[in-house]
């Protein structure tokens, strides 16, 4: 009995060491860590984030010089086409914003006082064009759904008229039928369809941190309206514009909210718009993609996709939106993983494409179009890792865990004999690019980093505000999981939707 007890212990040992051999390990025992730096990463994120790439929207001149950049450091490191190009191309809508930018308020048919673009408003990516002075009319939520029962455009007259409306739908919903997304696209087809000639998008007042004017891209489905400007301006320009009816944009929130009635009103301001865009159905963008094969014979038809978006929400004018956190950090760590794997090969038994995704900002259409356009077979791809603004806040976060717990667990094992810098907290269902793979069954982890979101889309994500210690060792630890899933520690797991 005791020899048996022994022997178990003996071989429960023994087994308990083999599985947590990577456990042990420090992270200079993981070839080429060291090779990752701050000074690699922050090089990167320089070129991406300067003027001259324009913010990185995909479909224009800037994204397609970003995508040159990242194909020219992947061909240097040795990697190989997957389809015998460096690129995957695909279309997308694509909006150039160009001056002049003007909105200003009216008085007595003169403009007596000009808006500052970037800090009083910003025009919403698929905005359209116009130059022309109209009444502001407050609409509410920018809802017509009279047949459940709302419609902020029930009793009043916007015809030839500027809207504002709430940017986000009501945090409460009446009790029938499908409520209206709440994207800006279709708020500005209800605008447009009574008649306005545009529509200014304002932040909820209410709320506890009230988002400022953001560059964004994101309208959701419906037909570009070519001749309809879209702002997004501050609560402050709101305010002024209500001045002249002694209301603030808070007190009608609150009324509203506590109604769950509309308040819409003309605020008798008159102001000035001239924007200008030219807007393309069918724009031509490309996600790069390099190969590293793997070494071992079997396990080479095998892959690790790791990936990160490229593209941003670009220029309007004379401001841009360089997007250093979101997402130059991520594509920052995917070239250095790609250098750091092509001078460390030996050990990896599996293949690793390296990505840089497209139109991230519109609706992930280039992770979509990876996943249904696969270079190798869905099947066969073993674990994606998804970097994701992961160059500003404090410490880092693993998300999808919740759907892919063995790969978490992997990654979680490894950051607490390195860095121990992890939160506990996680997610499920993918998020951003990793969910169109997760939505294809396969095993995916999203490194971000945790407060990472304070100049979110804001003019001010630059490069100076950068956590660098923070950005090179979730790197090494993206690197050092990748690095086990690669050498064949980590099976495919079945993903928990
Ligand atoms: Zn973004």
């Amino acid at each position: 009995m005791y020899n048996m007890k022994k022997i178990s212990l003996i071989l429960l040992t023994l087994l308990f060491l083999g599985t947590l051999d990577y456990l042990t390990k420090e992270r200079n025992d993981y070839p080429g860590a060291e090779l990752i730096n701050r000074e690699g990463l922050m090089n990167h994120v320089d070129y991406l984030t300067s003027p001259e790439l324009n913010g990185r929207l995909s479909g224009s001149e800037g994204y397609n010089k970003a995508a040159e950049y990242a194909a020219d450091q992947i061909i240097k490191f040795g990697l190989k086409t997957v389809n015998d190009d460096y690129y995957q191309y695909l279309n997308v809508e694509y909006n150039e914003i160009k001056e002049p930018l003007e909105f200003g308020l009216i008085e007595d048919g003169t403009i007596i006082k000009e808006y500052q673009i970037g800090k009083d408003f910003v025009c919403r990516g698929f905005t359209g064009s116009g130059n022309f002075n109209a009444e502001a009319v407050f609409c509410g939520y920018g809802i017509s759904a009279p047949e459940l029962g709302y419609d902020d455009y029930a009793d009043i007259d916007v015809k030839d008229k500027v809207v504002i409306a709430f940017k986000y739908n009501p945090k409460w919903k009446l009790e029938s039928g499908n409520w209206p997304t709440g994207y800006p696209r279709q708020k500005a087809h209800f605008a447009a369809s009574h008649g306005a000639k545009g529509i200014l998008f304002v932040s909820l007042p209410n709320d506890a941190a009230p988002q400022k004017t953001i560059g964004s891209i994101l309208c959701g489905d419906g037909d570009q309206l070519v001749d309809f400007p879209q702002l997004h301006i501050s609560i402050e320009t709101a305010d002024e514009l209500l001045s002249s009816r002694n209301l603030t944009l808070s007190q009608l929130q609150t009324i509203i909210d506590s109604t769950k009635h509309p308040q819409s009103v003309s605020t008798v301001s008159k102001v000035n718009l001239n924007i200008n865009a030219s807007y393309d159905k069918e724009g031509v963008t490309m996600n790069v993609v390099g190969l590293l094969e793997g070494s071992d014979e079997n396990l080479k038809d095998e892959y690790v996709v790791i990936g990160a978006h490229l593209d941003h929400v670009g220029r309007q004018g004379e401001i841009y939106f360089p997007g250093a956190n979101d997402n130059a950090s991520g594509s920052a760590a995917v070239l250095e993983l790609a250098k750091a794997f092509s001078k460390n090969k030996s050990e990896i038994k599996r293949s690793i494409i390296f990505v840089l995704f497209a139109s991230e900002e519109l609706g992930l259409y280039g992770a979509k179009h990876f996943v249904a356009n696969s270079p190798v077979p869905k099947e066969n791809i073993v674990a994606m890792m998804n970097l994701d603004c992961i160059g500003h806040g404090d410490s880092i976060r693993l998300g999808n865990g919740k759907s892919a717990p063995k790969l978490w667990d992997l990654a979680i094992d490894i950051d607490h004999s390195t860095n121990n810098m992890t939160v506990d907290n996680t997610w499920s269902g993918g998020g951003a690019d990793a969910s169109p793979f997760h939505n294809a069954g396969i095993p995916a982890l999203y490194f971000v980093t945790t407060n990472s979101y304070t100049h979110l889309h804001y003019m001010t994500d630059t490069a100076e505000t950068l956590n660098q210690d923070l950005f090179e060792k979730i790197t090494r630890l993206a690197y050092m999981t990748s690095y086990e899933v690669a050498k064949g520690n980590y099976q495919r797991e079945i993903v928990i939707k």
